[in-house]
């Protein structure tokens, strides 16, 4: 192959390719980053610049770049058996022992894996196969999902109308009918003076009112994020998960965890459904399944929903060409060999966790920090015009934009939503480079305010 240069790169980049999430105009006049090279935590980009990727790609390299092990199993599988799918009462080793080890690995009976090439495609499934399971038991019209303002859950048709995003809700007639929202819980911006546990209670019953007005006999599901991501990280309060099994249970509503992010290790425990103690009945699952090394995403169901679907169910009719691909599935199964056998879930939270968490913490003590969330590996920082009060800067968005490229000029990745920036590393982290990540952090910080004409820290 021969080399071709990053402005030969970026002109064909502009000509032939429409980025995701991007004003692709813009791109095209500031020029795409090239990434060509990762190792552990860091990667590096066309023009040789070293950056620390504190968003692990996008929430999900959880074991870090550069492990040759993932790229062995693909290489291995692809040469005994690169494809066969699942249809026609057929399958392979790995996809059967995938299912096997998540069955072990998610909590109590999600005992039941339906696999999808992503995330957005595992809720897609969601939202069928429920409303299947509800229609079987004679319940056609128990049929509407409630999800949350502000909540992702990927760009197909389904993910994007479970999601509560207004951006994405306005391109292409959204959400598709049977989908209502809720507000989450936010407490930097809808707190007011409550406790935790009474913000807690106020924002789970939410859940129960939209319940009550629909009609318990009308709603399929409830579905959430169990930490929000996309929208900035919003840690809920530690009863809210709890009241929202209490009130699912009570009206004979399905619980739906999309794990997404949080799964696999996240949040100090495999998954977060642990870290707050509730029981989902259908579990959503991508992004760390694989440490974004290779496609897949997956739904986990109960019990109970997989004997109705394979029961009176009778045949599915959904699935992918590519549903429990063998080499998704290997690089999947040595993912998690590694997570397992190096006990990075255990190393995050008993060691690394807590001292990301302090240094992380810290930063609240600069002067345009407003809060410093963290649970587990993952964080944000609410940037505020001043404090101690939960405000906004007008423009909401620019001053985010702004530290997180002053970060990248300093060498470190971070994400900015609104102006909050957002952190989730590789699960992988080590001391030293949590030292740099905060170091360059507060660096980040000091320049944003420095243009904003503010005080530095
Ligand atoms: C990323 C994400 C999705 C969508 O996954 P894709 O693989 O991008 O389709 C769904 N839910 C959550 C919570 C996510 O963060």
């Amino acid at each position: 192959m021969t080399e071709i240069d990053t402005a030969t790169l970026q002109r064909l980049d502009a000509a032939h390719h429409l980025h995701p999430f991007n004003d692709n105009a813009a791109l095209a006049k500031r020029g795409t980053r090239i990434l060509t090279r990762g190792e552990g935590c860091y990667v590096w980009d066309a023009e040789g610049n070293q950056l620390l990727d504190a968003f692990a790609g996008l929430w999900c390299v959880n074991i870090g770049y550069g492990r040759r092990e993932l790229g062995e199993a693909a290489s291995r599988q692809m040469t005994q058996l690169a494809y066969y799918n699942s249809f026609f009462q057929c399958t392979t080793e790995p996809t059967v022992r995938l299912s096997a080890k998540l069955a072990e690995l998610t909590p109590h009976d999600l005992n039941h894996a339906f696999f999808t090439n992503s995330g957005s495609e595992a809720n897609d499934t969601i939202l069928r196969l429920v409303r299947h399971f509800w229609a079987v038991q004679d319940q056609p019209e128990k049929n509407i999902f409630i999800g949350r303002h502000d909540g992702y859950h990927g760009s197909t048709v389904a993910g994007a109308s479970l999601g509560g995003m207004k951006g994405m809700h306005k391109q292409g007639g959204l959400p598709i009918p049977g989908i209502v929202h809720i507000d989450p819980p936010y407490w930097f911006g809808d707190g007011g003076d409550m406790d935790e546990e009474a913000y807690g209670r106020h924002c789970a019953k939410r859940l129960e009112d939209k319940i009550l007005e629909l009609g318990p006999e009308r709603v399929a599901a409830f579905i959430g994020e169990p930490v929000m991501g996309a929208i900035g990280v919003y840690i809920p309060p530690r009863n809210y998960w709890q009241e929202i099994e209490r009130i699912c249970r009570k009206y004979d509503v399905l619980l739906v965890a999309d794990e997404v992010i949080t799964g696999f290790g996240r949040t100090g425990e495999w998954f977060a459904s642990q870290t707050f103690d509730f029981r989902p009945d259908v579990m959503t699952l991508a992004k760390g399944i694989t440490s974004g090394y290779i496609p897949l995403g997956a739904v986990m169901f109960n019990d109970r929903v997989a004997d109705v679907l394979s029961g009176r169910g009778g045949e599915l009719a959904h699935g992918y060409t590519y549903s429990g691909h063998p080499v998704c599935a290997a690089v999947a199964l040595e993912n998690i060999r590694i997570l397992q056998e190096e006990h990075i879930v255990e190393t995050c939270r008993n060691n690394i966790g807590p001292y990301l968490g302090e240094k992380w913490k810290a930063l609240a003590g600069h002067p345009l920090v407003g809060e410093a969330r963290f649970l587990g590996m993952v964080g944000a920082l609410e940037l505020v015009p001043s404090k101690p009060s939960r405000t906004y800067f007008p423009d909401r968005g620019r001053v985010g934009q702004l530290c997180r490229d002053f970060a990248l000029q300093n060498g470190l990745i971070l994400r900015a939503t609104n102006d909050a920036m957002l952190l989730s590393p590789p699960l992988v982290i080590s001391r030293s480079q949590v030292d740099e990540l905060a170091e360059k952090t507060w660096k980040a910080l000091d320049m944003t305010a420095h243009a904003l004409g503010m005080a530095q820290g």
